[in-house]
């Protein structure tokens, strides 16, 4: 397994991915991605807000949509959008896959080999090109588990 890149090698790559794509690397675009490299718990554009606004003054809920989207758009990070649930926004931009909690939530990342080597399905007869592809795993939380479980005994 390799290691996690730390903080400062994520921005690293982050400027590097702007420099690319020409696209300055704002005071606000910094702040955003900082947070978002800090964090594996794939926060809503609303989450980020409230963790990055309390140091950059002036900076609105739409300024924080409209730059998760520009960055999006870009390929720096990566959106998880997972069905009846608000859009997750994801720094890691390799292929990987997700654990979603039903109470709570939560989408925490997953590698499997197996999940490395699937075969397509044959959807070209559909006239689709398939690139890649993500696996969206449902269940229970440790958390909300422990809680269901001192519930039940309560
Ligand atoms: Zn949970
Ligand atoms: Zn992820």
């Amino acid at each position: 397994m390799k290691s996690a890149p730390s903080l400062h090698e994520k921005m690293k790559g982050f400027e590097e991915l702007c420099r690319e794509q020409g696209v300055p690397l704002t005071v606000q675009r910094r702040a955003i991605l900082e947070s978002l490299a800090q964090r594996e718990d794939h926060p809503t554009a609303d989450q980020v807000y409230e963790k990055v606004s309390p140091s950059l003054p002036g900076l609105s809920r739409t300024t924080v949509y409209r730059v998760l989207e520009t960055l999006v758009g870009l390929g720096v990070i990566h959106k998880a959008n997972h069905l009846g649930s608000a859009a997750r926004y994801d720094p890691n931009t390799e292929r990987h896959h997700h654990l979603t909690c039903l109470s709570c939530h939560r989408v925490v990342d997953v590698e499997d080999d197996k999940l490395k080597r699937v075969d397509l399905p044959k959807a070209r007869a559909q006239g689709f090109e398939i690139t890649d592809y993500s696996v969206h795993f449902k269940g229970t939380c440790p958390d909300c588990a422990a809680k269901l479980k001192a519930g039940r005994k309560a």
